[in-house]
């Protein structure tokens, strides 16, 4: 390996390890990484997976291929020697932004564990130029920045490929850009993305993510669609949707046919998993292809229905995609009788309207296209497939229980233990071996220990070590100085109401204000979030102004800050994910109950030796009960209970705060003196009016008790042998959420991959 980037070096730059740049290093290492993905077998079988996502958020690639092909150590030796350090040099990888958070990770997570199972399968995806867009603070508030990350060498390979998509009043080409996938310790997948020639970058201003929406041929993979709280551009999405399911059917079709596998088989070839609604438009798609192929209109529909999967991710009404009819007759024509005619089909079997595909306003309802036209329905968690099935689609359940069934969602170990935190990975391996590293279910050995003293004297040891590198990190990066002694209470996680960022904030207040009524804490407390919010939500950054006005507050004060502090992290990100989480002590996972999914977040921080302070939602549940109670915080009003309130429309956030005069202190702390001598009046008030008028997540329904069950975390914590082994229980259950395990289950009960 010595020598061939030494080769690289003297071919590219003229230099050598000893006399060349970190830039140059880095640009040598991808090289020699591209080359060794490309040497790997693909994986391959008579019948392949194409996990279709608009979103795969990758993040950094070099350090989790290098460890996948079994070069990582090998590299950090030699760069050693040469006076370089690898995690250095791993900084200076630009990071592709190509999802918003917990939806587009699972699939970037699913991919490594496809290729480390050696199933054949790829991604499909869209190559955005800018991806997320890039999160500063300014003046106390977020501010959105474009997020360039193609750089002339990148991981992307374009390929000769090319496919001609078709809107109503013109045609792009949809080319090609491939990014291998390496398995850990075996063959390699394919991430696809496509791409359009005519995309113009310099259409967006220089500091801003401003652009002409209406430039499709110049704008449609410039970005990620930052959510759906964005009204604008929403026929922009379509367009970006369209041309990704138009690219890919072909793409699979044309795979399908080069095999010389008969299309009127096509099931037993190709399976499509749909990522969320975001890729629907294959089923129509894939039906309009085969029907120009000749086939009838009922071979097409049996065809498809038998090849495509679709995974639910939300049940938040305001994320369920429904496209106006008119929008789609405005960008794919072509679509819209196939999908009259789909729900036609429905409505002569089905009298009840709820689950018709185009609703009495006209309006197509995405997932139910999928549920009729696809042959498996999964939710992302326990939790969550029961309630899919017994409320959200229960009228689906109904019609087709067989279709309906779970996958708890994981994450890929490589990048979150291996990689994110190799003092841990290493220590593990010196009490269990390293069997854990291929079959997950191994950490449970760590069992063994739940009583040795020394082991959880290493673990804590670790974790000091891990919170100093944090604290490096941020002083270079923030310029803050955080104390490694202090606990590392965490909430990273995209910021919208249902997650309950402003709970936590009001946490902070009662702490601020219970400190100056003198009760300190005896362990000095970080508390740590880390947020993007949708640039069109505004009560969402209005919790990031509310937050960052604390962070403020209790900086300024000599009183406070010694015990307890706030601090938000800049532009949340894969690559911050992996510094922050290996650094926690506590993963704070407080959604309302029932509305977060799965979460995989809780995932990441189990692994890493944090406890869950959560609510019974998502894969908390599944959690609690590998853990057992005495090993989680679980607090809150229950899935049943909130799913009732809102049912009955019995909650009121004005009855609590004017009978609970701790609650209406604390909502009314963001509105005081203190705050306004500080923050922004406007966003301020409008945050506090929501709170107390509206407060649809229900955010004063559990504060107290939230309030009560932290306290007793923090206080747990004085008791350092008792937490550890907590700690050591934590990490030893989570071999489950490993997304092997998962995509093993995919594969299973949906995919049948040979
Ligand atoms: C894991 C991850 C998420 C998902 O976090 P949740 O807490 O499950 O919402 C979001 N963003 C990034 C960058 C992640 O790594």
């Amino acid at each position: 390996m010595e020598e061939k980037l030494q080769i690289l070096l003297k071919e590219k730059f003229n230099k050598n390890l000893d006399n060349c740049s970190k830039e140059e290093i880095f640009e040598a290492l991808l090289l020699l990484t591209k080359e060794a993905n490309g040497k790997l077998p693909r994986n391959e079988g008579e019948k392949k997976l194409y996990y279709i996502s608009a979103e795969f958020l990758i993040g950094k690639l070099l350090s989790n291929n290098l460890i996948n092909l079994g070069l990582y150590e090998e590299a950090e030796q030699i760069l050693r020697k040469h006076g370089h350090e690898l995690c250095e040099i791993e900084e200076l990888e630009c990071e592709p932004s190509l999802g918003n958070g917990g939806l587009g990770r699972l699939a970037a997570c699913f991919l490594d564990s496809i290729a480390t199972l050696g199933l054949p399968g790829d991604g499909i995806g869209l190559n955005y130029h800018f991806g997320l867009f890039q999160q500063k603070f300014e003046k106390l508030k977020q501010k959105e920045l474009k997020n360039p990350w193609i750089t002339k060498e990148s991981w992307l390979t374009k390929q000769p490929e090319c496919f001609k998509v078709d809107f109503k009043d013109f045609s792009l080409n949809a080319v090609l850009y491939d990014i291998d996938v390496p398995g850990y310790q075996s063959g390699c997948s394919r991430l696809h993305l496509f791409d359009a020639e005519t995309v113009d970058e310099t259409i967006v201003g220089e500091d801003s993510i401003d652009f002409d929406k209406e430039e499709i041929k110049k704008n449609i993979t410039l970005f990620l669609y930052p959510d759906d709280s964005d009204e604008a551009g929403r026929k922009l999405r379509i367009y970006q949707q369209y041309f990704m399911v138009s690219g890919g059917a072909q793409f699979i079709l044309k795979e399908c046919e080069d095999k010389g596998y008969d299309l009127h088989k096509l099931w037993e070839h190709v399976v499509i998993q749909i990522n969320d609604t975001h890729p629907s438009m294959v089923i129509p798609e894939i039906i309009r292809l085969l029907l120009k192929k000749g086939f009838s209109m009922d071979e097409a529909v049996e065809t498809v229905t038998k090849t495509c999967a679709y995974t639910n991710h939300t049940i938040l009404a305001e994320a369920l995609e429904k496209w106006p009819i008119e929008y789609l007759e405005e960008v794919v024509p072509q679509l819209i009788p196939i999908i009259k005619e789909l729900d036609k089909r429905v409505r002569r079997k089905y009298k009840d309207k709820s689950v018709y595909i185009i609703d009495d306003e006209d309006r197509v309802h995405m997932a139910h296209m999928d549920i009729h036209y696809g042959f498996s329905v999964n939710g992302v968690a326990a939790l969550h497939t029961d309630i899919l099935k017994n409320q959200e689609l229960k009228n689906f359940y109904d019609i087709y229980p067989e279709k309906f069934n779970n996958k708890t969602n994981g994450i890929t170990f490589r990048r979150w233990l291996l990689h994110c935190n190799r003092q841990l990975s290493a220590y593990i391996e010196e009490l269990i071996g390293s069997g854990f590293k291929q079959d997950a279910s191994q950490l449970e050995k760590l069992m063994d220990f739940a009583d040795n003293q020394a082991v959880f004297h290493k673990l804590a040891e670790i974790k000091r070590e891990k919170k100093l590198e944090f604290k490096k990190f941020l002083q270079e990066t923030q310029d803050v100085e955080i104390n490694e002694n202090s606990i590392m209470d965490v909430q990273v996680k995209r910021l919208h109401e249902y997650k309950r960022q402003q709970m936590n904030a009001l946490y902070a207040i009662y702490k601020y204000l219970d400190i100056k009524a003198g009760n300190k804490p005896k362990t000095p407390i970080t508390m740590i979030f880390g947020a993007k919010a949708a640039p069109a939500y505004v009560i969402a950054k209005d919790i990031i102004h509310l937050i960052l006005c604390l962070q403020e507050l209790i900086e300024n004060d000599e009183e406070v800050r010694p015990y307890f502090r706030v601090l938000m992290i800049e532009n949340y990100n894969v690559s911050k994910a992996a510094k922050i989480i290996p650094a926690a002590d506590i993963s704070e996972q407080i959604s309302l109950a029932s509305k977060e999914a799965s979460g995989t977040g809780n995932m990441k921080f189990m692994l890493n030796g944090a406890l869950t302070l959560g609510t019974e939602d998502g894969a908390n549940v599944e959690i609690r009960d590998l853990v057992g109670d005495e090993n989680i915080y679980i607090f809150g009003k229950k899935p049943q209970q909130v799913i009732d309130l809102y049912e009955e429309k019995g909650y009121c956030s004005k009855d609590i705060y004017e009978e609970d005069e701790l609650i209406h202190k604390l909502v009314d702390f963001i509105v005081g003196k203190e705050m306004l001598a500080i923050g922004d009046e406007k966003n301020l008030k409008r945050l506090h009016k929501e709170l107390v008028g509206k407060d649809w997540f229900m955010t004063l329904l559990d504060t107290k008790e939230y309030i009560e069950t932290k306290e007793k975390v923090y206080q747990d914590y004085e008791n350092q042998e008792e937490w550890n082994k907590k700690v050591l229980v934590n990490t030893a259950k989570a071999g489950f959420f490993s997304s092997d395990r998962t995509i093993e289950q995919y594969n299973k009960d949906i995919w049948k991959l040979k």
